[in-house]
């Protein structure tokens, strides 16, 4: 028997099976998925059985497979599917598919020891009389007897309870033995809740979603209108029935309460997974999924990637989130491989938002998903009044921080002893240019997205197309030479509110206060049991957490987002700023969100004020029709990457020109451009944007494209199919 190998070796991945020969003594265990040792050359390396084969007419002499590296460890045929589904996708290469499958305590590069914990026993081989016999031998062996004696009594003991040199003699002496138990290192055994009676909205959504056959569900519920509930309760429908779930949520900030909920409610049946583990919790957790001890795992982005038989439903929350889009090789999304695991089980993939992704919607109201919607908030909660805040004015009053109306509600919450959340939403990478006094922003004719400053050359230019004009000395709409580079940090800000409101405690949240583990939780907790006022943050405040004191949201400045250069800037601040919005009022007291612009005419941050997602839906296909975005049009990025400015200029006019000659003629190229993240650690990035609706050449001469650069140390090529940010 032969077996084919899917090997890595050195840094480059050799994207080749080789062919092993299977030795007797493995013969039983070796099976397609199943991780094995192999040589090659003069070492032993890693490697993945891909294929089981009875002939093969060999050219040179085969070698055998060294040995098999877990038992345990084998990608079954869903898994192995889904590696090749994932590789055709994002054109990764194969080794790339499977090690992204896997914890990296698991993948395929490197085996450690064992990440296993265990405790430690120790018990007696000795009889009774074996032991009165060895206390009459040796009756001044104090320490050996007690603890024989106590072994004696309680059958097992832990072995850290013992003097270390004593057991060992013992060990030695073949009286004694050890055992090991393999434990969790996290263990949740205890239910505290149960389960809620729904609302009829609840109900209906919970009747229309049926189980055991495959459809895509979109529930759009508003913020508060207890989608966790139903997603609990569909879960124990299919746990019932004897199958699993994957839950995926968007980010660990959010994960904290949620995995919580579902502690409470499903105890051990649950395994976590997310990046913010240990390798060591990690492994355990994959470990409790593949030994089928769990039904629910719960996590982020990679859990879709974890093994669990039998699957009945898979729920992703925040379905419009961007976090379920990998960023980097292999760039896919976690929604393409739920549907690709709910096709293959024949089961309901359930998107949950209370602002789904246009793309989503679009489907919806094709029919292609089903839609249900839940649009009232549990109980007597309403959804808060919105006010938009003219930054203008305030600037001309100094005030460019806090507008006065702000200011005065945020003290009214402290004498009141409610709380209160800001949003500092982080500026893009991108500098653009505002004016201070009118509110103007540059935005390209063409592309209808924020142009970006380049100080070098005092230009502004749009990374789509190409377009570029000379920046101006005075504005372009009310002719004041205000024209200014309105950004400042999150950590500035939170100095500029402490200066402003000194009385107010104040906690902060974002990527540096979040750096330690556990860091998010206490925040969290803190916040929760009242001892701050004032909970600052970047987007990752904005959504998920429930804390019933929290009355009055503020938005420090939203046309920091807005005016990020990316088609999507429009649909990603109306679902950040409805999603902090829904921070406010959530229990009896009504909420209240102050959003603070330089645009206070701006028609998406209208309709966040207005709650009104189907009008704000409506406009934006208006204009992604008229330029031929998504959901209209495909999109796919290329870029070229290199430390040579000329080099990697000449080669994206080369790729451009390869992909002109391949594709089919009603798909369109735009630029070639700087990309957005023009120069980065000194490497010069070009892009080329590829719009289509269906193009099956252009898959094929992608792939192509990709090997061409493979090989080449000079430049890169990055590939990014439905690119988030273009
Ligand atoms: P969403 O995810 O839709 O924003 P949540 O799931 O956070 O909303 O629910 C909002 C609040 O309502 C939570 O505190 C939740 O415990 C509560 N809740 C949900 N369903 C019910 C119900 N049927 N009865 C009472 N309270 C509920
Ligand atoms: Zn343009």
């Amino acid at each position: 028997m032969y077996a084919d190998v899917l090997i890595e070796y050195s840094a480059k991945a050799i994207d080749k099976t080789f062919t092993y020969l299977i030795p007797d003594n493995l013969k039983d265990d070796i099976k397609v998925g199943i991780k094995v040792l192999v040589p090659f050359g003069n070492k032993i390396i890693n490697g993945f059985v891909v294929k089981i084969k009875n002939d093969y007419e060999a050219v040179y002499e085969l070698k055998e497979i060294s040995s098999i590296v877990d038992k345990h460890l084998v990608l079954n045929d869903e898994l192995m599917q889904m590696g090749a589904y994932l590789q055709k996708v994002t054109l990764c290469t194969k080794i790339t598919a499977y090690q992204t499958m896997l914890p990296s305590s698991l993948k395929i590069k490197e085996h450690k020891t064992s990440y296993s914990k265990y405790l430690v026993y120790i018990k007696l081989v000795a009889n009774y009389l074996d032991v009165q016999q060895y206390i009459c031998d040796h009756p001044r062996r104090k320490k050996q007897i007690e603890v024989l004696n106590r072994l004696l009594k309680e059958g097992k003991v832990l072995k850290s309870n013992f003097d270390l040199v004593i057991v060992k003699q013992l060990l030695n002496e073949k009286l004694i033995e050890e055992e090991k138990e393999q434990i969790y290192r996290i263990n949740n055994s205890v239910i505290t809740d149960c389960k809620l009676s729904l609302s009829k909205e609840q109900e209906q959504v919970l009747k229309s979603i049926e189980l055991g056959k495959e459809d895509v569900y979109l529930v759009h519920g508003v913020t508060g209108s207890g989608k966790t509930e139903v997603y609990m309760q569909l879960i124990e429908k299919v746990v019932k029935m004897g199958n699993t779930a994957i839950m995926l949520v968007p980010e660990i900030s959010l994960t904290a309460q949620i995995i919580n909920n579902f502690y409470n409610r499903f105890g051990n049946d649950v395994a976590i997974f997310h990046s913010a583990l240990s390798e060591g919790e990690k492994y355990d957790e994959y470990l409790k999924i593949l030994r089928g001890e769990v039904h629910i795992v719960i996590g982020t982005r990679s859990a879709i990637f974890t093994p669990l038989t039998k699957l009945g439903i898979i729920i992703i929350d925040e379905e419009h989130s961007e976090t379920y889009k990998q960023d980097s090789n292999p760039r896919y999304s976690a929604i393409d491989m739920a549907k690709f695991r709910c096709h293959y089980h024949k089961i309901p993939l359930v998107l949950g938002s209370a602002t789904p992704s246009l793309e989503s919607m679009a489907r919806a109201q094709k029919g292609v998903y089903k839609y249900l919607v839940m649009s009232k908030r549990i109980g007597n909660a309403v959804l808060p009044k919105v006010f938009l805040v003219d930054m203008t004015e305030e600037m001309k009053r100094r005030n460019t921080v806090l507008s006065t109306s702000l200011k005065d509600k945020i003290l009214d919450r402290l004498r009141k002893k409610e709380q209160v959340i800001l949003l500092l939403n982080r500026r893009g990478y991108a500098t653009f240019i505002t004016c201070r006094n009118c509110g103007y922003t540059y935005k390209c004719p063409h592309c209808d997205i924020t142009l970006t400053y380049h100080k070098s050359s005092n230009s502004l230019r749009c990374h789509y197309c190409g377009y570029a004009l000379i920046k101006d000395d005075a504005c372009p709409q009310c002719k004041q030479k205000s024209l200014a580079n309105l950004g400042v940090g999150t950590e500035k800000l939170e100095q500029e509110i402490n200066r402003l409101i000194p009385e107010a405690r104040t906690i902060r949240m974002d990527a540096d206060t979040t750096r330690n583990k556990g860091a998010h939780e206490d925040i969290i907790k803190r916040f929760k049991n009242y001892e701050y006022d004032i909970l600052l943050g970047t987007q990752m405040i904005a959504k998920g957490l429930n804390f019933p004191l929290v009355t009055l949201v503020g938005v420090i400045n939203a046309d920091a987002t807005l005016n990020i250069p990316d088609f999507r800037s429009g649909e990603r601040t109306y679902a950040l700023l409805s999603q902090v919005a829904g921070r406010a009022g959530r229990s009896d007291k009504p909420g209240e969100v102050i959003i603070q612009t330089m645009n206070p005419d701006n028609f998406t941050l209208k309709c966040v004020a207005a709650h009104d997602y189907k009008q704000f839906y409506n406009y934006e296909m208006v204009n992604r029709h008229k330029l031929d975005y998504p959901p209209y049009y495909y999109l796919t990025s290329v870029k070229i990457a290199s430390k040579d400015y000329d080099l990697a200029a000449k080669e994206i006019n080369k790729v451009k020109k390869y992909l002109e000659n391949k594709i089919s003629e009603h798909s369109k190229i735009l630029g070639p451009t700087t990309a957005a993240m023009f120069k980065l650690n000194n490497i010069y990035r070009f892009q080329i944007i590829i719009k289509y609706k269906k193009d099956d050449s252009l898959f094929k001469a992608l792939k192509d494209l990709d090997e061409l650069y493979m090989l080449n140390t000079k430049v890169n090529i990055e590939i990014d199919n439905n690119p988030l940010q273009v």
